[in-house]
């Protein structure tokens, strides 16, 4: 039955319904506002969107992309994450099926999805996602201890999530310092440290040089190309949660093959 492509659908409508969600906690968490109250309404007139909109993903392209009352522009990015997170929850679907770890990693990567928007757009990321993400994942990983992670590396105790706290926190602190005294200005701010703390929470210690190393590389890449392409005088900082949450979502899904094959790889060029 869970072979069935009507059950794909189904994952992926749930994933993108509770994508429209988290539009919600992207645009009210920075501004400080309730998330359950009041309910969505159109930002330029205050006109409440109707339910029969607010279908993900269909509501948008059926309005074109406008308010229904005032026919402002509504941007791109409600339908891109709804989509996204349709995506990610298809795909852990595929990996773990319906067992714990697909609902934790469903949580886990959820919460990725908001602090990623939101970083991009404000350079923060809320400690109302990362402090409780904290608690969250050290709580279950004390009351399901070894969720039994299909095809990955980690089946996760306490200790690996309490020592994954640390590790990760600990270790951006540290660059985070370091890079304070070499240059004397501050580069990675504390969200990400908190951020790299949830992740080692969730995923334990195992996950933790994997993550620095992948979203390192991937975040040089893309700054190299930005500063390249963009004008001189431009200061906006680049936000590094992003590239922090690519890297746990890459260790989610590929992280035992890739190191593996990067294991591999140095077997290979010794031997
Ligand atoms: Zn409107």
């Amino acid at each position: 039955m869970t072979d069935s492509w009507i059950f794909f659908v189904f994952v992926f409508l749930f994933g993108a319904a509770v994508g429209s969600f988290l539009n919600v906690c992207i645009y009210r968490l920075p501004r400080e506002r309730s998330i359950v109250f009041p309910p969505s309404a159109c930002p330029e007139c205050g006109s409440r969107i109707a339910p029969r909109d607010n279908i993900p993903i269909l509501g948008y392209l059926l309005l074109g992309g406008r308010c229904r009352s005032c026919k402002v522009r509504i941007s791109w990015q409600y339908p891109a994450v709804e989509a996204l997170n349709g995506l990610l929850t298809l795909f852990l679907f595929m990996k773990f099926q319906l067992s714990p770890t697909f609902f934790v990693l469903f949580l886990f990567c959820s919460a990725l999805v908001v602090v990623t928007f939101i970083d991009l757009e404000h350079q923060i990321i809320p400690d109302s996602i990362s402090l409780s993400g904290i608690v969250v994942g050290f709580a279950v990983s004390v009351l399901f201890p070894l969720l039994g992670w299909r095809d990955s590396l980690i089946g996760i105790g306490w200790r690996d999530s309490l020592i994954g706290i640390v590790a990760g926190g600990g270790s951006l602190l540290v660059v985070a310092y370091g890079y304070q005294l070499l240059t004397k200005k501050e580069g990675m701010g504390g969200g990400d440290i908190k951020l790299l703390a949830m992740m080692g929470a969730f995923l334990g210690w195992q996950s933790i040089p994997f993550i620095i190393f992948s979203s390192s590389l991937i975040g040089s890449v893309v700054g190299v190309t930005l500063i390249m392409t963009r004008k001189k005088d431009s200061q906006i900082p680049i936000p590094f949660g992003p590239f922090l949450a690519f890297g746990a979502l890459l260790f989610v899904f590929f992280g035992r093959q890739l190191i593996i094959w990067y294991l591999g790889l140095g077997g290979a060029l010794r031997g």
